[in-house]
């Protein structure tokens, strides 16, 4: 008979509370894949694990097999990247790539490499790099390592090389299409050269080289619409922690104290 108990290695992609002072954990563990795991009276203030049981929190988990949902029973912390939750972009840069996570994964369907790219995003975040470039670098490792990367060297449409102009981005027809395909459709989304360029960086490029990637203004927003409306495309959603990044994106700083 399997054994009761279990341990995972694992980070909390987002929590839900209920009852009294229960929560439901969503876990992507590195061996089980993702998991719902419920934590019973977590929120009252005597848990021990309380400080476990918050999204992007990486942790080894003691976990029971239940009938329904398995019940947390310890945890070890390994990583609560506390540099990252001083600052309001990079946590919500964390909660865009766990949001990904969840929603490019099944239930208890294993993924190493999944694990590994999102372990790698949250050290980034915490390790101060910029937020924009780190999630960038995962949309495009996440689709490729998902089974969708986008068409980067030839027309998504026709198969001709792109050349070095402005092409545009299509994905209904699975990354960029070149000008002249363009040219038949109504409306598309122009690519703009050093866009392209940047997205074959990334998705060639481990984080730490992907992070010298120097993202004005225009190219940064240039990539996020892009990466956006090909994930859109993808899992047919919007992305709900994008709306937060956005607020965040458009509120007026505060003026520099002299
Ligand atoms: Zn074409």
């Amino acid at each position: 008979m399997a054994s009761r108990t279990y341990r995972a290695e694992a980070i909390v992609l987002k929590t839900n509370d209920f009852a009294e002072a229960d929560r439901i954990l969503v876990l992507f563990t590195r061996h089980f894949g993702k998991v719902r795991v419920v934590a019973k009276g977590i929120r009252r203030a005597t848990s021990r694990m309380a400080g476990h049981a918050e999204p992007l929190t990486h942790a080894t988990y003691q976990l029971a097999r239940g009938r329904e949902l398995d019940v947390l029973t310890g945890a070890e912390a390994r990583a609560i990247y506390p540099d990252m939750r001083d600052d309001l972009a990079l946590i919500a840069a964390g909660w865009y790539v766990a949001e990904l996570v969840d929603r490019f994964t099944a239930d208890r369907v294993p993924s190493a490499p999944l694990f590994d790219l999102l372990e790698t995003a949250l050290r980034g975040l915490d390790a101060g790099l910029p937020a924009p470039v780190v999630c960038r670098w995962f949309d495009m490792h996440l689709l490729d390592r998902s089974g969708f990367r986008p068409e980067l060297a030839v027309c998504a449409h026709c198969r001709t090389r792109l050349a070095e102009e402005t092409n545009a981005w299509e994905p209904a027809v699975g990354g960029a299409m070149c000008a002249t395909c363009a040219k038949k459709v109504a409306y598309v989304a122009p690519l703009t050269v050093r866009a392209l360029k940047s997205l074959r960086y990334l998705l060639v490029s481990d984080l730490p080289d992907a992070a010298r990637l120097q993202l004005d203004h225009a190219l940064t927003g240039e990539l996020d619409r892009h990466l956006r409306t090909f994930l859109r495309y993808v899992l047919d959603r919007d992305i709900s922690s994008t709306r937060l990044m956005d607020e965040l994106r458009d509120m007026p700083r505060a003026a520099p104290v002299s």
